[in-house]
């Protein structure tokens, strides 16, 4: 396993990370033992980041991974988790709540401290709130110890990039926008390099467009992009290699990230991702499944508020 430096931290992390959304049911069921072998399959294989969100199946995501990693090494992972989103409609970024918040984590979690806490999808939130009072609520537990680095998290790069100009936080996290389909992010990561903010990519999947299986039906992406990955998956199984191999192991090779979640609610599909994360990259295959997506090239969807998309 690769291991790289959260830039700005003292965090050197798998440059492999394990995204623990499925814990909490978001592409199905998923029972305790199911989960539990899915983490310790990644701690055996060198994954030694996790992320994960209360809003994840509603707070199932964090007990299933505090259960699976109880007993092991509190100083051999780092842990990230979030506040702010609770449900699907359901959000509050409010300084008291952030502090309930983070207790119920770290009890959820089983452990003293967090090595990172993100403001959740904040999109959806007033972001003078989330600058004024969200992010100093979490210094503040920063300064209590019970809280190691601040970040925050969202689908609009404008919206992280308005936050992060006017706001002091470690780490950005960017889902769905550095993939087979969508490389916008890095366009975006001068920007925060400039201001001493790691990045951290999260959904190489495109939140499971990218795969055989093709996407939950809560997926956002419009009917055409989904047409798209679904005619990627049919072009890679005739060429005798899955889709998801070539987008986890063309997610995984991007430097300018610390690390890449993926969600892997299983012991087979960690073994798989990390086997390909490192492996060959098919230039050719590659090529010919950019020209597939090529129609639906960074294609968004909305999330949030519209005003919050704004450039800066
Ligand atoms: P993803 O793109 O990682 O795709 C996950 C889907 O792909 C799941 O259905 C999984 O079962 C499937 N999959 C994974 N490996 C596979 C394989 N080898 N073969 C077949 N199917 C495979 O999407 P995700 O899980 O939503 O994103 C990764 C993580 O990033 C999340 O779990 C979460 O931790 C984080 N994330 C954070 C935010 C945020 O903070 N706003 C948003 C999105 C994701």
């Amino acid at each position: 396993m690769e291991d790289r430096l959260i830039e700005g931290t003292d965090l050197r992390v798998s440059a492999l990370g394990y995204g623990a959304a499925p814990l909490g049911d978001v592409y199905g069921r998923v029972n305790l033992r199911t989960g539990t072998r899915s983490v310790r399959a990644a701690l055996e294989l060198g994954v030694t980041v996790f992320d994960v969100s209360p809003y994840y199946g509603r707070t199932r995501a964090e007990t299933v991974l505090g259960q699976a990693l109880a007993g092991v090494d509190r100083d051999t992972y780092t842990l990230a988790t979030k506040v702010g989103r609770y449900g699907t409609d359901e959000f509050d970024f409010s300084a008291a709540r952030v502090r309930r918040s983070v207790d119920e984590s770290l009890a959820r979690l089983g452990t003293g401290h967090l090595d990172l806490v993100q403001v959740h999808d904040l999109e959806f939130g007033d972001l003078g709130q989330v600058v004024e009072e969200t992010l100093p609520a979490l210094t503040e537990l920063r300064d209590a110890g019970k809280v190691r680095h601040v970040g925050i998290t969202g689908y609009p790069l404008p919206a992280l990039a308005s936050v992060a100009g006017r706001a002091r936080v470690d780490t950005v996290l960017s889902y769905c926008h550095y993939t087979l389909l969508d490389r916008s992010l890095d366009d975006w990561v001068p920007y925060f390099a400039e201001r001493g903010i790691a990045v951290l990519n999260a959904s190489p999947l495109a939140m499971g467009a990218l795969t055989a299986r093709g996407a939950p039906p809560w997926h956002p992406a419009p009917a055409e992009v989904l047409r798209c990955c679904a005619a990627a998956a049919e072009l890679c199984a005739r060429r005798g290699v899955a889709l998801e191999q070539l987008a986890v192991r063309f997610a995984v090779a991007y430097p300018r990230v610390a690390t890449t979640f993926v969600g892997m609610p299983d012991e087979e599909q960690v073994r798989r991702n990390v086997g390909w994360a490192f492996g060959p990259l098919d230039e050719e295959l590659l090529a010919d499944v950019d020209r597939v997506l090529a129609p639906v090239r960074n294609h968004t969807w909305p999330s949030g508020r519209p005003e919050n998309s704004e450039p800066p």
